[in-house]
């Protein structure tokens, strides 16, 4: 692997298609494979990612909203793409774009169906959400007859019938979760009864793949997983990291005994100390939480905390005992032994938040 000479995101595609394979090993030979690419791919690049995972045979994209489906239909996705999460004010573009909504409430159903019926389509999929516990997008197991009866008179398909898991990773939390999935199994009964054909159902994210088999039902829709993490240790494990955060050693002080260092004088040196600076802040989605020495970077293969407040566009950190110079390559996190699980619990936060962080002033590198 060529040394990085700035801060770049290096996305590794031989990764993805090793963790595509063994989550798909996780399921039937059926069951369809959604990748979930919102958020930039969680943070990697997603019409790169995208592309790929189209020559892969992806049965369907998701996203979280219409912007996002548009990037990839401009970069020549042709695969269906369901929209998560749309406002009222995108779906002209949403259907222009050939992009398929989630209907969660009464507002965005209405304001499709009409939308819809002024521009003549026929037949157009979409996607009904019901809140099965999650409580935060969804129509009730009360609103079914509602939600039927205006789509049957209305010019759209249901491709699909779906819910989402509210504590799939957590096993604790294991008779809520099947709870979840009876409900859905209930509602799914009575709307497949009422309109009179079978949409597709699904509820699975990347832990419910894993911890939830009985309910796989006709696709997955896979996120976190195809980015390498898997939501515990031994999950984790089968996966690869499919991002590596690279910088390098901008410059070394050397800082006597009561010196300060960074902004604030959050860092005061109980000793003779030497420090790094890096090109890498949280403007680049290294937030403030991994300062003052909960985050840490790997510099030739041992730890250096960040030491003091994160600038926009440094940190600091600390090589007192780190064998290095000027110009070395730092991982920020990557692969499997620094990986952004690891630093993102050291600041209490998760995997999920700190790479979808890396913002897009870092360049992206891609490995095939
Ligand atoms: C983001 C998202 C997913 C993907 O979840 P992972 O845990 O990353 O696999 C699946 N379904 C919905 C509705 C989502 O919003």
């Amino acid at each position: 692997m060529p040394k990085a000479q700035e801060t770049v995101l290096e996305i590794d595609l031989n990764a993805l298609k090793h963790n595509v394979a063994h989550l798909k090993s996780k399921l039937q030979k059926n069951t369809k494979f959604l990748a979930v690419v919102k958020a930039f791919a969680y943070g990697s690049d997603a019409c790169e990612i995208a592309q790929f995972l189209e020559e892969l045979k992806i049965d369907y994209f998701a996203v979280a909203y219409v912007k996002e489906g548009i990037a990839l239909r401009k970069a020549g996705i042709r695969t269906p793409i369901l929209v998560l999460h749309p406002q009222t004010a995108s779906l002209t573009e949403l259907i222009e774009y050939d992009l398929e909504p989630s209907l969660y409430n009464a507002k965005i159903l209405s304001a499709f169906l009409d939308l819809a019926l002024a521009k003549n389509q026929k037949n157009y999929p979409v996607h009904i959400k019901f809140n099965t516990g999650l409580n935060r997008l969804g129509f009730w197991e009360n609103d079914v007859d509602y939600v039927l009866s205006k789509i049957k008179t209305s010019p759209v398909k249901i491709a699909s019938i779906f819910s989402h898991l509210a504590a799939s990773e957590d096993l604790n939390e294991k008779e809520f979760s099947l709870g979840q999935i009876e409900m859905f199994k209930t509602i799914t009964e009575q709307c497949i009864q009422k309109i009179g054909y079978r949409p597709m159902l699904h509820m699975c994210n990347t832990s419910g793949i894993l911890n939830y088999p009985e309910a796989h039902f006709d696709m997955v829709r896979c996120g976190i997983g195809l980015y390498g993490y898997g939501n515990s240790k031994t999950e984790s494990a089968n996966l690869k990291p499919i991002a590596t955060l690279k910088t390098i050693i901008s410059q070394i002080h050397s800082i006597e005994k009561g010196e300060s260092v960074g902004y604030n004088r959050a860092f005061k040196s109980e000793s003779i100390a030497k420090t790094a600076t890096l090109p890498i802040g949280h403007a680049d989605g290294i937030s403030r939480i991994y300062g003052n020495g909960k985050g840490f970077v790997t510099i030739n293969g041992q730890k250096a905390p960040i030491i003091g407040h994160v600038c926009m566009d440094m940190i600091m950190v600390n090589i007192t005992h780190v064998h290095c110079k000027e110009g070395d390559e730092v991982i920020v996190f990557g692969g499997q032994s620094t990986s952004a699980e690891a630093l993102a619990e050291a600041a209490g936060t998760i995997s999920y938040e700190l790479i979808t962080s890396i913002s897009q002033r870092v360049k992206r590198v891609l490995l095939k």
